[in-house]
């Protein structure tokens, strides 16, 4: 943070490439990006990994831990605290039991919704069961790119 309006542009470039991505992902994998105002489950799970983050109780990869500027980086519901860099999330998020399990009662189901939603430069994915993507409003969510 040596040249603070520098450093502004780099978030701001960085807010810009998460959209960007998100929208990507979502095209290739058929996962809607959701709007995630007045979604609860999804604020709250923002709220604390950005807590997390400003406090220092983050866990990065050793990418994200190391950059000086600001990146895209990758959160998982399923991987509460943690983010990675693009590279690390491929690895990291490439889990056949989470694919199957609720991020919100970790039941274990084929039929898990997913979405990503975007909150400064974080992207961050979940996947919940058909009773948890209706009571946490995802399933009825607007969508800002085209439902599978
Ligand atoms: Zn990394
Ligand atoms: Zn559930």
């Amino acid at each position: 943070m040596t040249h603070p309006t520098h450093t502004a542009d780099q978030l701001a470039a960085a807010i810009r490439d998460a959209a960007s991505v998100i929208t990507t992902a979502a095209r290739e994998r058929s996962t809607p990006v959701l709007d995630s105002s007045g979604l609860p489950w999804i604020e709250a799970q923002c709220a604390q990994l950005r807590d997390a983050y400003l406090t220092g109780h983050a866990r990065e990869c050793a990418h994200i831990a190391r950059t000086t500027s600001p990146t895209v980086m990758y959160a998982a519901a399923w991987r509460p605290g943690h983010l990675y860099c693009a590279p690390c999330a491929a690895v990291a998020f490439l889990d056949a039991t989470e694919d199957n399990t609720c991020d919100r009662c970790r039941r274990t189901t084929e039929d898990i919704t997913t979405g990503s939603v975007c909150f400064g430069p974080v992207v961050f994915a979940f996947g919940l069961c058909p009773p948890c993507a209706d009571e946490t409003g995802v399933a009825n969510a607007p969508a800002k790119s085209p439902r599978r």
